[in-house]
């Protein structure tokens, strides 16, 4: 099993820094976003930026995956320690604050969200190719799939 992971993780570290890089990307105004801005300057979203200290979008992804505790309810009438903890800080309604940032990260394209990496889902491929300042024009026509592809067509 160990060896498994290790193969993995060498096999999934190139994509590393990227998704290291989306984490550390600004939340509010974030560069990926065209037609649509997310801004500090609705109720909620200055909570989250004054309140909860969220600035980048791996701010949010960690505010949005927080262990809650047991006697966590989703309700603005919750007296958790979590949710006293937001109170303190000056939040009123930590729930309707994850709720909005849940809808925040939502609004981010695929390639900008980190969340995508965390199923390993199919698009991770495309993320290196496009996303990738090192490798220069070489890395957008080098397609490992078609490789492997081409390979067990040689074979069969
Ligand atoms: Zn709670
Ligand atoms: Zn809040």
């Amino acid at each position: 099993m160990l060896k498994t992971a290790e193969l993995f993780h060498v096999a999934f570290s190139p994509t590393a820094p990227d998704a290291k890089l989306k984490q550390q990307l600004p939340i509010w105004h974030h560069l990926g976003l065209e037609n649509e801005q997310i801004c500090n300057n609705g109720i909620r979203e200055t909570c989250l930026w004054q309140n909860h200290d969220i600035t980048t979008v791996g701010d949010l992804v960690a505010f949005t995956t927080r262990v809650q505790p047991e006697t966590h309810r989703p309700s603005m009438k919750c007296n958790c320690e979590t949710c006293r903890l937001d109170c303190i800080a000056g939040c009123t309604k930590p729930h309707s604050c994850e709720s909005v940032a849940v809808k925040l990260l939502n609004k981010l394209p695929k390639k900008f969200d980190p969340r995508s990496f965390e199923g390993g889902g199919p698009t991770v491929q495309n993320e290196i190719t496009n996303d990738s300042d090192e490798g220069g024009e070489d890395n957008t026509t080098f397609n490992p799939c078609l490789i492997t592809c081409d390979n067990l067509t040689d074979s069969a």
